[in-house]
């Protein structure tokens, strides 16, 4: 175990399978107490195993529904109470119920994409910072976005749009929060193997064309994300604020 975490505490959505496990794994092995977060309390209970067994670092779970965001300040109050003041927060949950051309989505699903993508990361985001400013503590949040918050996302459309508005809301809370020492920064991970994306994995010919677009000549797999969220969450980053870190194989050069 190294220790580039060590004495950070940190919650991780979405911490309970791909990249959100891998990070949160990567986190524990340097040395942070991770709590991880899901909507399923046995995905919860399970990661936590996982992860304890894989690192033999500090790890916790709590169930959350991160479109919730009624339950929001509640759940982050007693995981303060109960762990300490959260000084890393990675918004990594996201959800992407349509999978077709945007003008065919029905309004569900849009505003279940922005519940869980965009006004649960602020609700996360509001509670995490404003307990750090409270306490007067540092803190880096890392925001998940994807390479479809940049480039056009044909049949991603709405959760494309979602993953822009993460980018943006990175952008101004740098800004309003960085006089305190709190940096704010955003992940935006290229096609990478997991359970979300295997509409996109599972079609040979999508499958292809993100292969054959990506300098790596691959594409990722959860840990390659995991690092630049360590970083991230280090001190080894502490003049990088607002920073959109694209970590996609160099699909995005071409
Ligand atoms: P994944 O393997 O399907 O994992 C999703 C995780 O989020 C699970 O732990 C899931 O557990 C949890 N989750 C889902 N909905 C939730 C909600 N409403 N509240 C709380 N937790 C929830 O997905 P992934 O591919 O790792 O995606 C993680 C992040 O990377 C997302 O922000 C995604 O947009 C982004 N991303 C992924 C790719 C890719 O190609 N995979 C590319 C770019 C960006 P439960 O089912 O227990 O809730």
């Amino acid at each position: 175990m190294a220790d580039r975490l060590n004495g950070k505490i940190a919650l991780v959505t979405g911490g309970t399978r791909g990249i959100g496990e891998a990070i949160a794994t990567a986190f524990a092995q340097e040395g942070a107490k991770v709590i991880v977060a899901s909507r399923k309390a046995d995905n919860v209970a399970a990661a936590v195993a996982r992860i304890r067994e894989a690192t033999g670092g500090d790890v916790h779970g709590v169930p959350l529904h991160v479109g919730d965001i009624a339950s929001i300040p509640g759940v982050v109050e007693r995981l303060v109470a109960e762990h300490g003041q959260i000084d890393v927060l990675v918004n990594n949950a996201a959800s992407n119920p349509h999978f077709g051309p945007m003008i065919t989505v029905d309004w569900p699903a849009w505003n279940k994409t922005f519940e869980v993508n965009v006004a649960g990361p602020f609700a996360l985001t509001r509670a995490v910072a404003q307990g750090l400013l409270d306490s007067g503590k540092t803190g880096s949040i890392v925001n998940v976005s994807s390479i479809m918050g940049i480039a056009a996302a044909p049949w991603q459309g709405v959760y494309g749009m979602t993953k822009a508005a993460l980018i943006s809301m990175t952008r101004t809370l740098a800004v309003e929060l960085g006089g305190a020492g709190i940096r704010v920064n955003v992940i935006a991970p290229g096609l990478v193997e997991t359970k979300f994306a295997s509409a996109l994995t599972e079609s040979p010919e999508i499958l292809a064309g993100f292969v054959q677009r990506t300098a790596s000549g691959r594409i990722g797999q959860p840990s390659d994300i995991a690092g630049a969220a360590v970083f991230l969450a280090s001190d080894e980053s502490t003049y990088v604020a607002g920073h959109t870190l694209t970590v996609d194989g160099g699909w995005s050069i071409r």
